[in-house]
């Protein structure tokens, strides 16, 4: 298959010629790969079982893995849930357009093609005004996972996902680098306590500002086992992980780089914090932010961790931050590129 690669301007002021082709295409069928606020998405329509078939063979996604609905206003979320519950109402008002994720109970209209068989679908309302300007015009829910071969880090640019994608999908939208670099922050409100599926932008401090109590699903913290049954499919599998194995090394910063200095062997790779730079001799450094800075590392560390496939290191050590605020997002998705394996210092 020939993709197409398109590229938009000013993505403030898309304008609606620039993305009817691409609208065209999901209402046929077809795939098209475009920027959010969040990562690439790689989006089909969703009411489309065979669509959603199409997303799955592309990623090389296992299928019971479920795909995220995205629409353009709230109004377009009655006819995908079977109700509205109370806390989903209030998230939605205070997140929505933005990375937030909810988990409803299904309407019958939605296929279990898409949500890998569940009887719930997760619904997101994207701000980025080329998503949303895209949904809109092709006039269907789109679902849209990760623009990513399966496994592989999430898509923060155009050229992360042609590296995947090309001659898989029908087009690529090309908008320049996305603007917050993990993937939506998702809750399941579906059950009595809104639960925390995956952190992300929205952080479980504003979530609980907005409705109290939330759990987080044990799932985001430890190692999937056996009996652990992930609510969300997805956290089972590997993921965002480069070639090469990788471990983390958690802690006050300048103790885990002096114990990552300590363990360099053959062919090391480091990813830490802009800091330490110049502490790993020899190594394939990748720096992905200040200690501080938790919006660039969350920007920064998918395309870092690419970086290393281009590399011949055979392991990777990885600094990280700790868990407050967006730093839970960004060292649950390092933690998950090393398989949780992690070293306390
Ligand atoms: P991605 O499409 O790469 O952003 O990943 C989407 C994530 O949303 C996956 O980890 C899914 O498991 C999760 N997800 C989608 N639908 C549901 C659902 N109905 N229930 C729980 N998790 C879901
Ligand atoms: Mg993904």
């Amino acid at each position: 298959m020939e993709t197409k690669r398109i590229y938009i301007k000013d993505t403030e002021h898309v304008r609606d010629e620039e993305l009817l082709e691409a609208a065209e295409i999901i209402r046929r069928g077809g795939l098209v790969a475009f920027p959010t606020e969040t990562v690439y998405g790689l989006g089909g329509n969703a009411l489309d079982e065979d669509a959603a078939k199409k997303i799955y063979a592309a990623k090389g996604r296992p299928s019971d893995n479920p795909l995220i609905a995205h629409v353009s206003c709230p109004e377009e979320v009655e006819p995908l849930v079977e109700y509205m519950p109370e806390a989903g109402k209030k998230l939605m008002e205070a997140f929505w357009p933005g990375p937030l994720t909810m988990i409803f109970p299904k309407s019958s209209r939605v296929p279990y093609g898409t949500t890998g068989g569940l009887e719930t679908v997760a619904v997101r309302m994207p701000s980025d005004p080329v998503a949303n300007r895209l949904i809109a015009l092709a006039g269907v829910p789109i679902a849209a996972p990760s623009a990513n071969t399966s496994g592989r880090p999430s898509p923060t640019t155009a050229d992360h996902v042609w590296q995947d994608m090309n001659g898989r999908i029908d087009m690529i939208i090309d908008g320049g680098p996305v603007g917050i670099g993990v993937e939506s922050t998702i809750v399941d409100v579906s059950g009595d306590v809104p639960t925390l599926l995956r952190p992300g932008a929205i952080t479980m401090e504003m979530l609980r500002e907005t409705v109290g109590r939330v759990e987080i699903d044990p799932a985001i913290q430890a190692p999937p086992s056996a009996d652990l049954r992930p609510k969300a499919p997805g956290m089972k599998y590997r993921h965002y992980a480069p070639k090469a194995p990788v471990t983390v090394v958690r802690g006050d910063p300048a103790q885990t780089a002096a114990y990552i200095a300590q363990h360099i062997g053959e062919k090391t790779g480091v990813m830490c914090f802009d800091e330490y730079r110049d502490c790993f001799p020899g190594c394939v450094v990748e720096c992905f932010g200040s200690e501080n800075d938790l919006g660039t590392q969350a920007r920064e560390v998918f395309d870092r961790l690419r970086a290393f496939d281009d590399t011949d290191v055979r392991q990777i050590w990885a600094q990280c931050p700790s868990d407050e605020g967006l730093g839970l997002a960004v060292a649950n998705r390092i933690k998950k590129a090393a398989g949780f394996s992690v070293v306390e210092v």
